[in-house]
């Protein structure tokens, strides 16, 4: 056993009595409680010590990895497994009876919570609100019609709702997965109101969150929340309330990003979300970017596509690019026409030069006189055509800009 586990030691029931059996009181932290007082610390139930603190059945904290077996208090020995497990599907089938809303927020699971093929229905409300699963959570071939809340859970190993179907909405805001998140469906209409992952953190960096084959009849709300594997939505069907914004998809590199990306931005464009869908596309030719086996002027040329309009997405970029590089250039002919004593002259026929490149692109190759202002002197002709050419790569770039420009607003604007 590693040093860092703690053991959860069971207090003798003996103990408990003999003082009077309520002197210990569970140590968590419940906001449900009674003055932040974990709830269930009156019951005459099995208490475990763990280090120095002293905690009920319910809160025996993640890292006491090996609870003993307890006698309850009608002397039976039951395992801590076998026990809570007693307890929760007690009390839950006690409230399905009696029609009553179910409040399990803020209780550590231990182990593996099962609720298969389970059907709840409208009680007024489920709240899981804050709990720990430290072990797998099954809730699969359930029907649920009440509203569900798992609100800041934290689920330590895999989450499967595979084929659950959610009548009222549900709410996974803030929560964090750290093993398989499995919310597939069977190609039918699975949950048919809201369905919220505000915030919500996918942690696992080898299994692929699964929504495959699920009919999402209610919006979806994906806002703020994290993805550090590329989601499958493989034969998904999303609804048009359907909501990324600020969703941050860490790998964009791998194959899986690329499926990814390719089938919500089909699934936006059959939604008619030009915005989203624009946002998929940008982060497909992203992948493309980074993806090795690409030819170089390939990603070369995605490079400057992204850097220029940030894949079409951003009109602002091509305007700030544009200015840039018209100081960059001015500064350039500055530097071959100039002496080292710039008069006001000089500055004002440089820029007409530099604005020239912008406004009216290649006229330095067809009358010849643009440079008349720099004639006067003698100049080298070899210095001339110089000028010339890095004035047409000037105009180029410009022109190149423009259309970046053209493209973002047309992508931003265009309906149908
Ligand atoms: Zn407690």
């Amino acid at each position: 056993m590693p040093d860092d586990v703690t053991v959860a030691v069971e207090i003798p029931w003996q103990d408990i009595q003999s003082r009077g059996g309520r002197h210990f009181r569970c140590q968590f932290n419940d906001p449900a409680g009674e003055h932040g007082n974990c709830r269930f610390s009156g019951l005459d139930q099995a208490l475990f010590r763990v280090g120095d603190d002293v905690f009920c059945l319910f809160h025996i904290p993640e890292n006491a990895r090996h609870p003993p077996y307890i006698r309850a208090n009608n002397s039976n020995q039951y395992n801590v497994k076998d026990y809570q497990t007693f307890l929760i599907t007690a009390y839950i089938g006690n409230r399905v009876q009696e029609n009553k809303s179910i409040d399990i927020s803020y209780i550590i699971f231990n182990y593996e919570f099962l609720l298969d093929s389970y059907t709840v229905g409208s009680i007024g409300c489920i709240i899981f609100d804050g709990s720990i699963f430290s072990n797998n959570a099954y809730i699969r071939l359930s029907n649920f019609d009440t509203e569900i809340s798992f609100e800041n859970c934290v689920f330590l190993k895999d989450s499967i709702f595979s084929e659950t179907t959610f009548r009222d909405s549900v709410n996974f805001d803030n929560c964090k997965f750290h093993g398989l998140v499995d919310f597939s469906g069977h190609g039918d209409r699975i949950c048919t109101q809201r369905m919220s992952f505000r915030g919500t953190k996918s942690l696992s960096r080898d299994k692929e969150p699964r929504f495959v084959d699920q009919w999402f009849g209610g919006r979806v709300d994906f806002t703020d929340s994290v993805f550090h594997c590329p989601p499958d939505f493989h034969g998904a069907r999303l609804h048009p309330g359907t909501q990324f914004k600020r969703t941050d998809f860490r790998d964009v590199k791998s194959h899986a990003a690329a499926a990814c990306f390719r089938m919500l931005k089909m699934e936006m464009a059959r939604l008619g979300d030009r915005e989203q869908q624009s946002k998929f596309f940008s982060l497909e030719l992203e992948n493309r970017r980074q993806d090795s086996s690409e030819p170089w002027w390939l990603r070369f040329g995605l490079l400057v596509y992204k850097l220029s309009c940030n894949y079409g997405r951003s009109f602002a970029r091509p305007i700030v690019s544009t200015v840039i590089i018209f100081v960059f250039f001015t500064i350039i002919y500055m530097a071959m026409l100039t002496g080292t004593r710039l008069t006001a002259d000089d500055f004002a026929n440089v820029l007409n030069l530099s604005l020239t490149q912008v406004f009216q692109p290649f006229v330095i190759y067809r009358t010849g006189d643009v440079l008349e202002a720099f004639t006067s002197e003698s100049r080298p002709a070899l210095l001339l055509t110089a000028l010339r050419f890095i004035a047409a790569i000037h105009s180029v770039l410009t022109l190149g800009l423009f259309a970046t420009f053209i493209v973002a607003i047309r992508r931003r604007f265009h309906m149908g």
